[in-house]
């Protein structure tokens, strides 16, 4: 069996579903359990809602719409989405009442939109006479902890998703079992009050159902041809990524490419099951898989990411100097400001580390670094990640050197990820684009940049 996972654009509007449901069914000899987000932005137009109902208003007419000319549209029956609609309207209405909102009740309006996308997505597919039954996840064994809005699946989920789904799972092929289409994003707690897994959360879904049923492989659905070399937007001719590890992969999510969510990756990586990251646009691509290990040897890199909007700080000890407990005392520091540090590179009385400027107001924390060291702060840079084979790092280190030393591209600061994957580098912001287009060029032979004088 396998899972297929179809995110918020995938399910966006009439259009959308039904050619997803034309994936589905061509999948169907393949046993698969679908997972579906809600339709489109639904989500942020719900937490949206939510608030301005703690104003007083209650504005619901986009999501009422959104639902109701789809059910339309597909031909399906109503009554269901109306009902639900009509439900989540006089949840809103209590709450511009009573001006008051918990994350308890937040999630509670919020998971209206998954309930009704798996609704509409199973009625419509027996409408094309593919047998499918929509699930609240909590049907099928999703159980979490009480944390609302970001809560953390309690273990036994695993077992009783095999004792609810196992059936179909192991299966024969046209047994005429409906295919089951389960709410991502979603559980239930002990109390039975419905909880969220934090935005993004349908991977979750998708890959914890995948585990525990030992599918051959949990399918996200998206709108590229999986995980490439680059950002198109950057690199026009990016590339497919073939095969990457899950802790390749989850480098690459962390640094900004459209991959899954590192968390999300977690229980397919504790069971060996491939995550594959497929393009609904172009089905017969393979896309990228995401395995335990290479069982080819790869190219040196992998891919080259770039996360801009971050900040440079350069903290060099002054009465510490060669003293132990230096870095305790810096990170103590960053700690107690809780702000939270990206790539980190040491000598013996000097760290550089970034954050995420965005994020984070720097001048409280300076005032306490500088009581023992002299601080620098540098404002709009970014990295540039190279996900790579690190073992080979000497030859890519020579060899990046040596392409961004020809274009006098200064490189302020480098790290080698622990995790052996990854080599970053801090550069100014507007120097980033440039450096991943050489490099993309060096390691990917990509001609699609005006280089001066460049030849690939
Ligand atoms: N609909 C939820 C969100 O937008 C969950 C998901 O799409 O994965 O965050
Ligand atoms: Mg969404």
């Amino acid at each position: 069996m396998i899972v297929m996972k179809f995110g918020g654009s995938s399910v966006a509007n009439a259009d959308r579903i039904r050619h997803i449901a034309e994936i589905i069914k061509e999948y169907r000899e393949q046993r698969p359990v679908v997972v579906l987000s809600a339709m489109g932005d639904t989500t942020d137009d719900l937490i949206e809602a939510a608030d301005l109902a703690l104003t007083g208003k209650v504005l619901l007419d986009k999501t009422e719409k959104l639902h109701l000319d789809t059910a339309k549209a597909l031909g399906i029956p109503d009554d269901e989405v109306k009902k639900r609609l009509g439900e989540l309207r006089t949840l809103l209405t209590g709450v511009s009442m009573l001006k008051e909102l918990t994350p308890r009740s937040r999630d509670y309006l919020v998971s209206f939109g998954e309930r009704l996308s798996v609704r509409m997505m199973a009625a419509y597919l027996n409408s094309i006479n593919v047998r499918a039954e929509y699930h609240d996840s909590w049907d099928v064994g999703f159980v979490s902890d009480s944390n609302y809005t970001n809560a953390e699946l309690l273990p036994e989920t695993w077992e009783t998703i095999r004792t609810k789904l196992g059936p179909y799972a192991a299966g024969k092929k046209n047994d005429g079992k409906p295919i089951p289409v389960v709410t991502g994003f979603l559980a239930l707690d002990k109390n039975g009050f419905i909880t969220t897994l934090g935005r993004g959360g349908s991977d979750l879904t998708a890959t914890v159902l995948g585990a525990s049923l030992r599918a051959e492989e949990v399918q996200t659905w998206k709108d590229v041809d999986g995980i490439l070399t680059a950002d198109p937007r950057i690199v026009p001719d990016a590339r497919p990524v073939p095969v990457a590890t899950y802790e390749e992969a989850a480098e690459l999510a962390y640094f900004g490419a459209q991959v899954l969510h590192p968390r999300s990756m977690l229980p397919c990586r504790q069971t060996g099951t491939p995550v594959r990251v497929k393009n609904s646009y172009n089905i017969s691509a393979p896309g990228s898989i995401i395995v335990t290990k290479h069982t080819e040897k790869p190219s040196a890199v992998r891919a080259i990411t770039t996360k801009q909007g971050v900040t440079l700080v350069d903290i060099v000890s002054t009465r510490m100097l060669g003293q132990h407990g230096f870095l305790a005392k810096v990170f103590q520091v960053f700690s107690d400001h809780r702000v939270s540090i990206d790539v980190i590179a040491t000598s013996e009385v000097s760290v550089s580390l970034t954050v995420d400027h965005e994020k984070a107001e720097l001048s409280a924390l300076r005032r306490d670094l500088a009581k023992f060291a002299d601080i620098a702060i540098r404002k709009d840079r970014a990295i540039v990640t190279v996900i790579c084979d690190v073992r080979r790092s000497s030859q890519i280190l020579a060899q990046t050197f040596n392409v961004l030393a020809k274009e006098k591209i200064n490189i302020q600061m480098i790290s080698q990820g622990a995790s052996k994957v990854n080599i970053s580098m801090i550069c100014n912001s507007s120097e980033s684009a440039r450096v991943v287009q050489l490099l993309h060029r060096e390691y990917f032979g990509s001609a699609d940049m005006d280089a001066r004088g460049g030849t690939a």
